[in-house]
């Protein structure tokens, strides 16, 4: 066969550190807000944030950190973050994101699995590093992100203030020179099996999914926006909001350590923030806020929700009260983390009302750079008919090819299919809807049942706060569903009201067998249920049924 004829345009790589360069050029000013760890709101731009990162980086290289080094941070959304990041990533070393909310012995475990050599570290989080460091040999190096003025005592050998450390050095600088295929970030899964696994981004991968989500039919990002990624940066690559935003000059407004409803609708009022990101369980905050304040939301267009299924009490109360647009996603930290995307298309944009809202607990549709499948469990595709159910796989440029260290081999496979471990079915439009975990899916006589349907249609009932619901052991089909509810304060359910009201809603074979009431779920570090835990709980449950 001939050879092809190469094509000559320019290899231009796609580092991360190109977004950054082109924000400080085209979108110098545009603002970068946060509310500082410290307290007060704190106001830059890219292009202060550019030549803080070029410093960063400067030093970085000063104290031996090299291509190729983990560099850690335990932070929340701040601009040092962001710098941070690019500092990292501008000489080739890799930003590795640790979850402060893991338990301290799993965050030395994955510290020490990353060979991590020196963090950066919010003052939040100096007393669960002073627990840890001792037990992480590589960690050589603690940069307090905070001033002289607000550095406290610490047990930690040799740590210094951020803004100290930094202004030993100047921005005379130039990012290294690297291949796009060059590691950039480092996030380890939340492990609800076994221990985390760490995904590692590339430039390339990192740049990809830049482009994708800033799209319309994605996060819809401009520079006109100003974004409020609520998503920390220590999730799932921060959704790629770091870069997705700088990417096309749209401001910054970072909440900083303070999440709760009434500090995120400030944010969201006074800096007159137009998109935001974040899983169900904050905006479940800010509307509980509004609820009991009677605040509007004028400014915010379009919330984009994910991490775990959208009630349908969130879209209908941000779209039919607050006139936003809700944007159900669904991805993973191996997906960089966007899979899919619930925005509008011409073949449900006659959806009003009720239907609309049932269109919206889907998780979407794949953009371009996501090809996804389903299949049986021996790798038989399954139709796009909307209801068959089957194991969800993906590939593309910004999906992990394999873990850290070249763990987890299993659930990669030749073709290059990542076998999500969730279950879903497609429609016919390739509407894709989470239906489960693959372990979390309750099997009733030969026939799954969802509890995600379950949980959503329950967390609907008035006097309910969360509910889960688990496969409990059944003689004859094998498992039924049970429901696990946490009621409101001072409201007290019963089985009897919970039950008739899921009646009509659902076959009448996923109908639980029965009702528990807790005072508490137990939740994993990102949020999440932790139905392996609660299934533990509910291990010697003998249901009415039984
Ligand atoms: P993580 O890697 O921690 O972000 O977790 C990824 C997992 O979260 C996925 O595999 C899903 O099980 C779950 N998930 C993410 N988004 C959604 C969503 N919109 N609906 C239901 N589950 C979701």
């Amino acid at each position: 066969m001939q050879a092809p004829l190469q094509g000559l345009m320019q290899h231009w790589p796609l580092l991360c550190t190109k977004v950054i360069d082109h924000a400080a050029i085209h979108h110098g000013r545009r603002e970068v807000i946060s509310r500082s760890v410290e307290g007060p709101i704190h106001r830059t731009d890219y292009a202060s944030v550019r030549a803080r990162a070029l410093r960063l980086a400067k030093r970085l290289e000063r104290e031996g950190i090299g291509a190729g080094d983990r560099v850690a941070t335990m932070a929340w959304n701040t601009w040092r973050h962001l710098e941070a990041w690019y500092g990292i990533v501008g000489i080739g070393a890799i930003y590795h994101t640790l979850n402060p909310r893991l338990f301290p012995d799993q965050i030395a475990w994955i510290m020490n699995d990353a060979e991590d050599r020196l963090i950066f570290v919010d003052l939040t989080f100096l007393p669960i590093l002073e627990k840890i460091a001792p037990s992480v040999p590589s960690l050589t190096k603690v940069v307090v992100l905070t001033d002289a003025a607000h550095m406290p005592e610490t047990s930690l050998p040799g740590a210094v203030a951020y803004e100290a450390w930094l202004a030993e050095a100047d921005e005379d600088f130039r990012w290294v020179d690297i291949d796009e295929t060059a590691a950039a970030g480092l996030c380890y899964t939340s492990g609800t099996t076994g221990n985390p696994k760490g995904v590692l981004y590339s430039h390339r991968s990192n740049v990809l999914h830049s482009f994708i989500a800033i799209a319309p039919d994605a996060m819809n990002l401009s520079s006109m926006s100003r974004a409020m990624p609520v998503v920390p940066l220590f999730h799932a690559n921060g959704w790629g909001i770091a870069f997705s935003c700088p990417m096309v000059g749209a401001a910054m407004v970072m909440p900083g350590p303070k999440m709760d409803g009434a500090s995120i609708h400030e944010l969201l009022s006074t800096e007159r923030v137009t998109f935001t990101a974040a899983v169900p369980t904050v905006w479940l905050m800010l509307l509980d806020h509004l609820d009991r304040t009677g605040a509007d939301l004028p400014d915010l267009k379009r919330v984009v929700i994910g991490g775990a299924a959208c009630p349908r009490v969130v879209t209908k109360a941000f779209e039919e009260r607050f006139g936003v647009e809700v944007v159900h996603a669904w991805g993973m930290t191996e997906t960089s983390p966007l899979g899919t995307l619930n925005v509008q298309k011409p073949e449900t944009a006659d959806l009003k009302g009720e239907a609309l809202l049932d269109h919206k607990q889907a998780q979407g549709q794949a953009p371009f750079g996501v090809e996804m499948r389903i299949t049986d469990d021996e790798n038989r595709d399954l139709p796009w008919d909307g209801q068959t159910f089957g194991r969800l796989k993906v590939r593309g440029p910004h999906v992990a090819a394999g873990y850290y260290g070249g763990k987890g081999t299993e659930v990669f496979d030749e073709e290059g299919w990542f076998d999500t471990g969730d279950v879903a079915h497609i429609d016919a439009n390739g509407t894709m809807r989470i239906t489960d975990r693959a372990k979390d899916v309750i099997k009733s006589g030969g026939e799954w049942i969802s509890s995600i349907d379950l949980e959503n249609l329950a967390v609907g009932h008035p006097d309910v706060a969360e509910a889960a619901v688990i496969g409990v052991a059944h003689p004859r089909w094998d498992e039924r569903p049970l429901l696990v509810v946490v009621p409101k304060d001072g409201k007290a359910p019963t089985r009897e009201a919970l039950l008739a009201f899921l009646d009509g809603k659902i076959a009448k074979w996923w109908m639980p067998d029965d009702v528990a009431f807790v005072d508490e779920l137990p939740h994993t570090a990102t949020g999440k249920i932790q139905k392996l835990e609660l299934r533990r709980q509910f291990k010697d449950y003998r249901l009415p049924t039984a």
